[in-house]
Parts: structure tokens; sequence; C-alpha cells
């Protein structure tokens, strides 16, 4: 049965407070920024072919914290290089943080940000209307392909831009990960497919091989603490909430005997280890990394 609840996506000022939330009880961006440093710098010594200038895009960049220090480290693998950085994010005010960030930091002369204020497919139309020949060096879509229609031929289009040595790096919650267990048993009553897709790296890696696309990737360990969803009522726990089932006002809307039995699957060893009073989700994420069609 398709669900009834609305997305989470449709009210973007709740999908902040959710996601903002989200990264404070959660080791998301610190498991994100030690694989930036600790494994990206080797991921990106081949791309560019020695160019002195090079093309990145970020698709689904959010408020840019993690995009700019991809591109830090491009710069310290590639000294010297200038960057054209495209930026393709729908929403106005996570846009606006990510403009506003980049004014703020000292020392990011050598990058060119184009604003795209819209979605991967809003780009890939405007980027066949205005026949663009462009090719890319790195393209990163971090934690994004949930939300369009089709992930593989979204992968495939990006992949298709970029340049010789180029990269496409996807991040998204791993196979492994309580996410998984979660989606697995209730995506049909939580998911708006519409918008919002439950996918996995595990689905990724599946789909690639299925085509017979050869792809590297990484497991990144990370944990989620989901305390708060336990005690009823608690405003904290209700934005978690929303955020794990991607429901709006989940608590409020869902049926009790659905609410029920996610609670039930969040705190069950599949997907959480309790210690010390604390409900620790399993957040890990998956990376993928693919060439360039050659
Ligand atoms: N990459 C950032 C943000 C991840 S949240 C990080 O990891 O911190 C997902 C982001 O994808 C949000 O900023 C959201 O606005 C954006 N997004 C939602 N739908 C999208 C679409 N169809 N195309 C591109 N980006 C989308």
């Amino acid at each position: 049965m398709a669900s009834s609840l609305m997305s989470l996506v449709n009210d973007d000022s709740r999908y902040q407070k959710c996601f903002q939330l989200f990264l404070e009880r959660s080791s998301e961006h610190q498991c994100m920024r030690d694989f930036i440093h600790n494994m990206l710098p080797d991921i990106l010594a081949s791309i560019g072919n020695g160019k002195s200038h090079l093309n990145v895009i970020g698709v689904g960049s959010g408020a840019g914290e993690i995009d700019l220090e991809m591109l830090s480290e491009l710069r310290l693998k590639h000294p010297g290089v200038t960057v054209d950085n495209e930026v393709v994010e729908p929403s106005s005010t996570q846009l606006n943080n990510y403009r506003v960030l980049v004014s703020q930091k000292p020392g990011l002369d050598y990058i060119k940000c184009t604003w795209n204020q819209m979605t991967a497919i809003e780009f890939e139309e405007h980027w066949k209307v205005k026949k663009m020949t462009k090719k890319a060096d790195f393209i990163h879509m971090i934690q994004m392909l949930y939300y369009v229609k089709d992930p593989g031929a979204t992968m495939s289009f990006f992949r298709s831009l970029l340049d010789k040595n180029g990269k496409l790096l996807l991040m998204l919650v791993s196979g492994e990960s309580g996410w998984e267990k979660l989606w697995r048993t209730y995506r049909n009553q939580l998911c708006n497919t519409e918008i919002s897709q439950c996918v996995t790296t595990g689905d990724i890696k599946s789909l690639l091989d299925s085509k017979g696309v050869s792809y590297q990737s990484y497991e990144l360990p990370s944990q989620m603490d989901i305390t708060e969803c336990f005690t009823e009522g608690d405003e904290k726990g209700e934005l978690l909430l929303d955020f794990l089932t991607e429901v709006l006002d989940f608590s409020k809307t869902a049926s009790s005997e659905l609410k029920a039995g996610v609670l039930e699957l969040l705190r069950h060893p599949d997907c959480s280890v309790e210690s010390n009073g604390k409900v620790i989700f399993n957040n890990n994420l998956g990376v993928i990394v693919i060439d360039q069609l050659t």
C-alpha cells in the first residue's frame, strides 16, 4: 500500500531543522571529514590529467561545509590549480548558507562558484538545452541520490559529463546500516517513492554490478544518538523521528501501529546498540567511486 503520509521534503524549513539536529546527534560529518582527509587525496590524485584548471560539480551540496573540505584536499593534491565549482542545490536556504560560507572563509580565491538553484534533473535539462560541452574532472553527490526519481539515470547522466580520468563520487547510507533495516521493513509505509527513494550503497552496487560497471567502494562507520526518540512528546525526538522516517510530523500523523513498529525496530539490535542508557543507531555510510566511461 502506498503511503498517505506527507514527505518531510515537502517542508523545507522543517527538513532543515531536522537535518541540523541530525548533524548534532550523529557523527555524520565527522566520519565524512575523516574519509575526506584520509582517503580522498589518493582518489583525487589521478584526476585532471595535469591540467591547471579543474571543473568540479557538487550535486545536493547543502550548506557546502563538506564540499569546501573536499576542495581544499583537491587543491593540496594539485597545488596551484584553479577550480570552477558548479553547485547544484534546490534549497535557496542552503544555497545561501553555502554562499555565506564561501564569502567568509579566507583563501578560496582559487575557486569560482556557479550557483545553480535547481534539482539534479533540472540541471540535466538545463545542461542539455544549453548544449553545454564542458567536461568535469570531479563530480560528487553526497547524501542526495534519495531525492531523484531514477538514481541510475542520474548517475549515468553525470558520469557522461566526466573528462578523461574524471571521477564520480557518491555517498549514501550503507547497505549495512540501520537505515537499510528500517527501509527494508517499512519502505512501503513510509517512503513517498515519487520524491524520495530508500536507496543505499548496497542498491547502487547491485545496479552497477548488473550493468558490469566497475567501481571502488568504502564503508565509513558512523553513529546517531536516537535516545530522545523514545521519550513521548519530546520535541527533539520528534524531529529526529521525522528525519529517520522522512515523514513530516511522523509522531502526529502515523497510525499508532506504525509508530510502535518503527520505534521497536529502531532500538532492535539490527538497527542500534544500547549502552549507558543511550540508543545508538547504526548510521554507517558507503562511498562509491566510478571512473569516466571509457
Ligand atoms: N551534501 C550535503 C547535504 C546533504 S542533504 C551534506 O552531506 O551535508 C541533501 C541535500 O540534497 C539537501 O541540501 C537538499 O536540498 C538537496 N536536494 C534535495 N533534492 C534534490 C534534488 N532533486 N537534486 C539535487 N539536490 C537535492
